[in-house]
């Protein structure tokens, strides 16, 4: 069995956050808790990628609207339909303009429980909700409300893999095997090993 440092999660630096300059900052937050860059690069997503991105996992677009409506019975507003399904693919439509609009970071980040860490300091998905000490808590002002008054996508400057299993499935549609470099890190040694290194040895 793989040791569980080699968990992979796919980051995505959306076209809002390149353009509010926080690359360096949000690379620093994963650098700075021990995770490990395998993978990176610069492009302008097409639809078609973005589209397949949101519907590898065949139910997002159902959980996408449920969650829209959850949110929005729970802070008293109307949701903009009773079916999840059709909020679902608006919110599709609205993403494949959002993140096709620039250049977008793929990345793919390594270590133990990276996908649940990477997560956590994401944050949730509506901003104004988001924990202060999260990326989209603290760089980002945007809302449900706002958006949709907009008719766009939520802008909360990154995406991240939702679990284990669409981390794979996530890191094998944006990058290709070779893209990906297996090396190690010294710092991997003070992470997990038994002895920190044996530094006094
Ligand atoms: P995430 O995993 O936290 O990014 O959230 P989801 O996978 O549910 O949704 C993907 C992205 O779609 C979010 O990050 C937002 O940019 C956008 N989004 C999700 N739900 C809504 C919504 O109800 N309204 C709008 N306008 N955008 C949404
Ligand atoms: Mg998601």
């Amino acid at each position: 069995m793989k040791h569980p440092k080699h968990e992979r999660t796919l980051v995505i630096i959306k076209p809002d956050g390149i353009q509010r300059s926080l690359v360096g900052e949000i690379v620093k937050r994963y650098e700075q808790i021990g995770l490990k860059l395998v993978g990176i690069k610069m492009l302008v997503p097409s639809e078609d990628l973005v589209e397949k991105h949101y519907t590898i996992d065949p139910e997002w677009i159902r959980l996408a609207g449920e969650k829209q409506i959850t949110s929005a019975r729970a802070n008293g507003r109307v949701p903009i339909s009773e079916h999840p399904l059709e909020i679902g693919t608006i919110v599709l439509g609205h993403l494949k303009k959002y993140l096709t609009s620039g250049p977008v970071i793929a990345m793919v980040w390594e270590g133990a429980h990276a996908v649940a860490i990477v997560r956590k300091m994401i944050g949730g998905t509506e901003p104004l909700s988001s924990d202060v000490g999260t990326i989209r808590g603290d760089f980002v002002l945007d809302s449900y409300v706002l958006a949709n008054q907009s008719g766009r996508a939520i802008r909360n400057l990154v995406h991240a893999s939702g679990s284990v299993k669409e981390a794979v499935d996530e890191v094998k549609h944006w990058f290709r095997t070779e893209e990906i470099i297996d090396y190690r890190l010294v710092q991997e040694a003070i992470l997990y090993e038994d002895f920190m290194g044996g530094a006094l040895k």
